[in-house]
């Protein structure tokens, strides 16, 4: 068999990786967005993928980031038909995920044209995510599934998100059986919600994701003190406005839960938390209903309170005309919105509100790829510009690792080198380069010798 590294090489967004095997059946590791090269966004669709869609007989979705499942209705519309496999919280989180996406697309389009800005038309519809949605065959963690003959999947957890899954490919050719993992993104242990990550099998050939590969998050870091210490010196200190961008989808829900064990122990000051994201609600709501899949504290805790969420002082905004609440609220409160990196989303409104006021603090919770509002902030600027308008910067601008859903690089070297044998090959993705190689030295000291760097386009033979 044969891998092609499609994206996400030697960057971080884009993932997607053909594996064609020797009887010509193709399969592709996830079809996300690629946030990075933006100029791939407009090429004509036809040159989306590097191959024809219609050629592809299975995808396996490792979760539902848009980064991995983002170009999914872009692959059916067009031709792709097969099937799209994944577990089943993944189904119902992208199908939310991709329905947001095509939303925003259609209204960065429509915005444009109204300013004569020529832009390229959407990469998918409505029309498109329902379609791709149908396509979805749904397997449960650690079930062997047959998707073709002598072609075995079995999805293993990998943390991260609601749903993640690392993907293990037993290939029977030529009767011989040849093994691949991809590890899709992997989380880190104790994280709130979700279980820790499982061991990775051995295999004959490994991806890996080493998104923070160069990266060590602070030690024994309690993510209830760390919130606590910023709600109570913003909220009760200044009386000022807590702001913090977060991700709809596993940052949102982190951070709420959360808010809601502090609540419960009567120790979160009595302020108002708002929730302003409708995707962070619909999120939400598949959280709770997917309380297996969560770890065994989180399952106590929804044992004693019978809520994981819900707590007195919590407004969640679904409808934006209900906005004017937050705008016209002016008690110190914790605003929670999207998106993460400050990059569109109701959160620039509130950005553009308080990011002039002594006495907010803004708390980035998570990554900032450079070029977004959210690394301008975290790199100290004086002046920010927030929906075309230039804006002093007088809040405190505060970051925190304790709710990073990824690995670090102690994390990754433990999963990767724990059952690496001599004749493993070990496929680094999702990284940009200082963190791949800062991690491959890492990985060399720790046993692990077989390691490939690609780039986009270059080809593997097991
Ligand atoms: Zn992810």
């Amino acid at each position: 068999m044969q891998i092609t590294f499609c994206g996400a090489a030697r960057q971080v967004t884009g993932s997607m990786h053909l594996l064609t095997l020797d009887n010509g059946y193709k399969i592709l590791l996830d079809c996300g967005l690629d946030y990075e090269q933006k100029k791939n966004f407009h090429y004509s669709p036809p040159n989306s993928f590097p191959f024809d869609p219609a050629s592809i007989d299975v995808v396996i979705l490792s979760h539902a980031h848009i980064d991995h499942s983002g170009n999914l209705p872009n692959l059916v519309r067009q031709g792709f038909g097969g099937r799209i496999i994944c577990t089943p919280a993944t189904s119902e989180l992208s199908y939310h995920l991709l329905l947001d996406s095509a939303r925003i697309q259609d209204h960065d389009y429509r915005k444009n044209r109204r300013k004569k800005i020529q832009t390229p038309k959407p990469l998918y519809t409505e029309k498109n995510v329902k379609q791709t949605v149908a396509q979805f065959k749904t397997v449960p963690f650690h079930k062997p599934y047959a998707i073709a003959p002598g072609v075995t999947l079995t999805f293993g957890i990998a943390g991260h998100l609601l749903g993640a899954a690392f993907v293990q490919l037993k290939i029977n050719e030529g009767g011989k059986e040849k093994s691949l993992v991809f590890t899709g993104d992997w989380g880190r242990a104790n994280a709130p919600l979700l279980k820790d990550p499982e061991s990775l099998p051995e295999c004959d050939v490994l991806i890996s994701e080493s998104t923070y590969g160069g990266r060590l998050h602070r030690p024994n870091i309690d993510p209830e003190a760390e919130l606590l210490e910023f709600v109570t010196s913003t909220c009760v200190t200044q009386r000022g406005k807590l702001i913090i961008p977060a991700f709809s989808v596993g940052r949102t829900q982190s951070i709420v839960y959360t808010l809601n064990k502090l609540a419960r122990k009567g120790l979160l000051p009595d302020v108002k938390v708002f929730v302003d994201s409708p995707l962070a609600i619909k999120s939400t709501n598949i959280y709770s209903s997917y309380r297996n899949d969560l770890n065994a504290e989180t399952a106590e805790f929804a044992h004693s309170f019978n809520d994981l969420f819900n707590f007195p002082n919590l407004q969640l905004i679904e409808d934006q005309s209900d906005n004017f609440l937050l705008d016209n609220y002016f008690e110190p409160c914790v605003i929670v919105s999207a998106a993460g990196m400050v990059e569109g989303g109701r959160i620039q409104t509130h950005i553009a509100n308080h990011i002039s006021n002594n006495y907010a603090t803004i708390l980035i919770a998570g990554f900032c790829s450079p070029g977004t509002l959210g690394h301008d902030l975290l790199q100290g600027r004086q002046t920010i510009t927030v929906k075309g308008r230039p804006m002093a910067v007088y809040a405190r601008i505060a970051s925190t690792d304790a709710f990073s859903s990824h690995a670090d690089a102690n994390g990754l070297c433990f999963a990767i080198s724990e059952n690496n044998t001599k004749t493993r090959k070990t496929c680094l993705v999702h990284g940009d380069e200082g963190n791949m190689n800062e991690l491959s030295v890492l990985l060399k000291k720790n046993g692990v010798s077989d390691i490939f760097i690609p780039n986009r386009g270059d080809c593997v033979n097991i």
